[in-house]
């Protein structure tokens, strides 16, 4: 089976009605990324920056995955998809994507604040101040925020080697390392980006769909199967 790599971003997940970021004025949900998506923001104010992901994690437990999402579930039936998000959100393994692996981390867990190996499963639940892990350590969001490390990039990027084709969705490819992930996949590969904006500076070989997620991954899709 040809090895299907997808990219997907913020973009991915907008028509089931979760906000991007760069769509409004680089705040995220009336939010500067700083106060709720770095370090700094959690050691000045935990209690926000728990608050804000308690309330990220409830809206996307109630929305559903939208057509591009079901797409992508669809192809394995023809490829090895291989999913490499930078979603904290589950509509991917919702929609019945198998192979799914999270750069930026995920909204349904939690992970201790004194030893990152511990990550818990916490489903829907809030998690508050005082919640702790089974050391005795506050348990925080488990999502990568921004200045720090991303462990899964060497295991993203040396997927992206074995890619026989690659397939962008929704990202604005301003968040590094991610959007260096491109540059992991071989020469000469067929390679598409699913965007209604599409980034600057891309490569020429990226053949762009200017459209939604939905209505573009459909376009892609009929490209992908006469590939086979
Ligand atoms: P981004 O917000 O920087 O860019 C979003 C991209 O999606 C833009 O290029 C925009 O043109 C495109 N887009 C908008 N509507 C679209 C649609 N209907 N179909 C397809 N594309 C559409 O997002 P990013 O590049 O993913 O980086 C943002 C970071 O923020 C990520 O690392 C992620 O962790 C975090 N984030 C995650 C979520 C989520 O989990 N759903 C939501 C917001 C932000």
């Amino acid at each position: 089976m040809m090895r299907l790599v997808v990219l997907t971003g913020a973009g991915m997940s907008a028509e089931s009605g979760i906000a991007t970021f760069r769509g409004s004025d680089g705040l995220w949900e009336n939010h500067r990324i700083v106060d709720v998506a770095s370090p700094e923001g959690w050691a000045k104010n935990p209690h926000l920056v728990l608050d804000f992901y308690n309330q990220r994690r409830k809206r996307i437990l109630e929305v559903a995955p939208n057509r591009g999402h079901e797409i992508l579930a669809e192809l394995e039936e023809h490829f090895d998809v291989q999913i490499i998000t930078q979603n904290i959100d589950n509509l991917h393994e919702r929609a019945g994507s198998k192979n799914v692996m999270h750069l930026h981390g995920e909204i349904t867990k939690a992970r201790s604040t004194s030893d990152a190996s511990i990550v818990l499963d916490i489903d829907g639940s809030e998690l508050n101040w005082g919640d702790l892990c089974p050391e005795g350590s506050q348990l925080r969001p488990h999502i990568v925020w921004f200045g720090e490390e991303v462990p899964m990039i060497q295991p993203a990027a040396e997927l992206c080697t074995t890619a026989d084709v690659f397939l962008i969705v929704g990202t604005s490819l301003q968040v590094y390392p991610a959007a260096g992930l491109i540059h992991s996949t071989p020469l000469g590969i067929p390679q598409y980006i699913v965007d209604p904006n599409t980034p600057a500076g891309i490569s020429g070989q990226l053949q762009v769909i200017a459209k939604g997620a939905s209505e573009g991954l459909e376009e892609v899709k009929e490209k992908l199967l006469r590939l086979l």
